[in-house]
């Protein structure tokens, strides 16, 4: 059967209604790589952002077998009781690299994936970490416009995905085990900067004295760092995902955070930060793909790069040249 096709007004008018079929396939626009699609996309995506930016966004990042599917399902269902909808996106840039994604493509979150009121999407590929991400943040826009009220992206420790979700969300949530002891070792520079909370999971039988000693290390490595801007310190939690405990408690750390946040208009200014953090990437990225698809420059470039080996110019000087052609 030949796939019917869809106009983006009548994209437009399903996401606003909530439809998710809508929804899908609109994410399925914004992924594409045809130029014909991509117009579309573009022109959905600027459709639906007057209806954007009215959710709150939270990203939770862990190591594999932290248990990161395990929370957001029981976060995620735990929302919905309270009236909202939720969309659960991922920022896996492994997927696109290799064939496996790091996030799986198993069948995950069971329960929430047959919540009414929940929405799930695994992550875009992609040749480039940048990639996936501008994909996943025009999903934002769609999700919103669809009406989802909380948006929940998930990363591994993957490059920099962290980096990249972190300026995408307004709340970013890091999943640890407890250890023996060495809880700060091996945890990746900068992301004890980026958390506004840190939550250990598996707090349940045997591990519960463990996880409590991890949230005392955490809790004093976090007062090490200099305090956020924005007032806020972080927190340390505990929780069991697979027993529900303590999950309730962090949706109560995130909504108090979103409200101090807005109270102090902070909420605001970190959101129009991010805009102009991903329009000043969105140039360089363009410039840059630009510069290297251009046939003469490239033709240049390998010019320039058999003269560098052979000592007949400088680095400095092959730069400026194509840099002139540009
Ligand atoms: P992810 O790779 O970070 O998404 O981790 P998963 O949510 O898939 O969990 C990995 C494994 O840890 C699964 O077998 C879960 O059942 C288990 N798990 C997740 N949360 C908990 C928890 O709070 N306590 C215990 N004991 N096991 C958990």
């Amino acid at each position: 059967a030949r796939k019917k096709k869809h106009s983006v007004k009548e994209l437009l008018h399903g996401i606003l209604n909530g439809n998710v079929t809508a929804l899908s396939r609109g994410i399925t626009l914004i992924e594409s790589t045809a130029t014909k699609h991509q117009e579309k996309a573009k022109a959905l995506v600027e459709a639906c952002l007057p209806h954007s930016n009215n959710s709150i966004r939270v990203g939770i990042t862990g190591v594999p077998g932290v248990g990161k599917s395990t929370f957001i399902e029981q976060y995620g269902n735990l929302l919905t009781t309270k009236g909202h909808k939720v969309a659960v996106l991922a920022v896996d840039p492994s997927s696109s690299l290799s064939k496996g994604s790091i996030l799986g493509d198993k069948t995950r979150m069971e329960s929430l994936v047959t919540n009414e009121k929940a929405f799930i999407r695994p992550s875009a590929s992609g040749d480039s970490l940048g990639g996936v991400a501008r994909k996943t943040r025009e999903a934002i826009i769609l999700c919103e416009a669809a009406g989802f009220t909380y948006i929940i992206i998930e990363t591994v420790g993957v490059g920099q995905s962290e980096t990249a979700v972190h300026s995408m969300t307004d709340f970013f949530l890091l999943l640890k085990l407890a250890g023996a002891g060495d809880e700060l070792q091996g945890i990746k520079r900068g992301i004890m900067e980026m958390a506004d909370a840190i939550v250990i999971n598996k707090a349940d039988g045997e591990n519960i004295r463990a996880a409590k000693i991890a949230k005392v290390e955490f809790n004093r490595a976090l007062h090490l760092y200099p305090p956020k801007s924005n007032g806020w310190i972080a927190k340390t939690l505990t929780c069991s995902a697979l027993n529900n405990e303590g999950v309730e408690e962090v949706d109560t750390v995130i909504a108090d955070f979103v409200s101090e946040m807005k109270e102090s208009n902070h909420f605001a200014s970190k959101r129009n930060e991010q805009q102009k953090f991903w329009l000043l990437q969105t140039i360089e990225s363009r410039l840059k793909s630009d510069f290297y698809n251009d046939e003469k420059i490239s033709a240049e470039l390998e010019k320039q790069l058999i003269l560098l080996s052979e000592n007949k110019t400088t680095p400095f000087a092959a730069a400026a040249l194509l840099l002139e052609l540009s």
